[in-house]
């Protein structure tokens, strides 16, 4: 052994003396450095520590609950990330010839025909790399339609209770938003859909479920409202989890939608990206997508230029946020059509657990049903001067993840709970009890909570000052 050793370590000599500069490379004296380096003089030891410390004051899915609602932080298999990092995957480049990247080429293909089937849409462009990116994608779309048939539609309705990106991307994509009230039940009102319909309304985007976590039971009226009007429908589904496999956007009379696969499909929501929000489309305005899409001749996996034309054009450089698509597409078929409705199934069970469990607690506005997440208002629940914000802080102190606070925006002292499927019934049981506990404290001892959190690395920060001027240096 210790002659292998010696021999090593010989050669190893060798090899610095091979590669040194001083001696191989004549370095001339006015490029030399005159005084060391002005960087940290500290062991490899000492260095790994302080990040290793730095990273466990993070929260995060593999070492918490998280129970931020309109996010979807479920737990994704790790597998998924691995097979997306395999070198045959993340080494092809997007300039390599077709006949190169065949296998590429038909994740795509078959992740759009998952996507059809699971939506009840007709095609889909995986180019977008977000939800919001989605929802400007399809209406560029739905405007280029409206170009094409000489129509003036610049308008576009966006009920109170959708996403809030909704009504920036229509503002973005160059219409005026139309604001529908919802009802007290939370959800819309075909009647009063109805009073503000005009010959100039483009579409109408809906969240459903909507940001209060129900189900919109009028649909298929609105749809029958909208399309006699001439009008088109646009369903927000970032939030598939919570219909896939029981019911279907494209059923319902929905034109186009968007899918956040960083929610549902195997890719964490936050965390700086990457995500990818496809848009689906019914057939007719299929010419409009972006291109390229993937095409199957004979076989022979093909991008396909042909409605560069009429399409509203490129989205995004290349093809999308491949790794996503691809572990969207070994989720889908890892747990199949079944399991799909299994996880939607579940994440509406654990919301309406959750929910229950605190009704007698506070209010919740929208009702006693819920669909994969729910909204509740601490307004008259709180001991003296408490607010949502405080109760979200002293969470900290129990080392969760604080739920959304303050939205959405109609309901007040609002916070918005995502279980998502994948938690169990223990940790949704402890859960319930901190959050209870927390709100007795608001009672019992309200300096305790208005002044949280007291046990992470800073207490309250003056969030404006924070972001506005990060004091990087202590
Ligand atoms: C998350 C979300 C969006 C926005 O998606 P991003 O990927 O964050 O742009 C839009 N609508 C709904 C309902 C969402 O939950």
């Amino acid at each position: 052994m210790n002659k292998i050793l010696n021999e090593i370590n010989s050669d190893r000599e060798c090899a610095i003396f091979d590669c040194d500069v001083e001696r191989d490379i004549a370095v001339d004296d006015k490029y030399k450095r005159k005084n060391n380096p002005n960087i940290p003089d500290l062991a490899e030891g000492t260095v790994i520590r302080h990040y290793t410390a730095l990273s466990r004051k993070n929260y995060a899915l593999s070492t918490t609950f998280y129970p931020l609602g309109s996010c979807t932080m479920k737990y994704n298999p790790v597998i998924n990330e691995k097979i997306a990092s395999c070198a045959k995957f993340a080494e092809v480049h997007p300039l390599q010839p077709e006949s190169t990247v065949q296998g590429s080429l038909e994740i795509m293909f078959e992740l759009e025909k998952a996507l059809c089937e699971i939506s009840g849409m007709n095609n889909f462009t995986l180019q977008p790399a977000a939800g919001a990116h989605g929802e400007h994608t399809g209406l560029l779309i739905i405007a280029d339609y409206f170009k094409s048939r000489k129509e003036k539609r610049t308008k576009i309705i966006v009920p109170d209770s959708a996403h809030g990106t909704n009504p920036a991307s229509a503002n973005l994509s160059g219409f005026e938003v139309i604001s529908l009230k919802s009802e007290h039940d939370g959800t819309l009102s075909p009647d009063k859909l109805k009073e503000i319909l005009t010959s100039e309304v483009a579409c109408i985007m809906m969240t459903n479920p909507n940001t209060l976590g129900v189900f919109e039971k009028h649909i298929p009226e609105i749809a029958e409202i909208m399309h006699a009007n001439g009008s088109l429908l646009y369903y927000d589904g970032a939030n598939l989890n919570a219909v896939m496999g029981i019911a279907r956007p494209g059923d319902m009379g929905f034109d186009v939608m968007h899918i956040n696969l960083h929610k549902t499909f195997s890719t964490p929501h936050g965390g700086g990206g990457p995500g990818s929000g496809p848009v689906g489309v019914k057939s007719f305005l299929k010419d409009f997508l972006p291109v390229p899409t993937v095409v199957n001749e004979n076989g022979i996996f093909k991008l396909n230029y042909k409605n560069k034309k009429t399409s509203v054009g490129r989205m995004k450089a290349f093809y999308g946020n491949f790794p996503v698509l691809l572990k969207a597409l070994v989720y889908i078929k890892s747990i199949g059509g079944n399991g799909l409705k299994e996880a939607s199934v579940q994440a509406n069970i654990n919301a309406n657990y959750v929910l229950n469990l605190l009704k007698d607690k506070v209010a919740i506005p929208a009702g006693n049903v819920c669909t994969h997440e729910f909204v509740l208002s601490s307004k008259g629940s709180l001991g003296d001067g408490v607010r949502t914000l405080d109760v979200a802080k002293r969470l900290l102190d129990y080392g969760y993840y604080a739920p959304t606070i303050y939205f959405p925006l109609i309901v007040e002292e609002a916070m918005m709970i995502e279980p998502t499927e994948t938690e169990s019934k223990q940790t949704l049981d402890e859960f319930i009890k901190v959050l209870s506990g927390i709100i007795d404290e608001s009672k019992n001892n309200p300096e305790l909570v208005k002044n949280a959190p007291s046990k992470t690395p800073v207490s309250r920060l003056n969030e404006v000052e924070a972001a506005r001027n990060p004091k990087l240096r202590w």
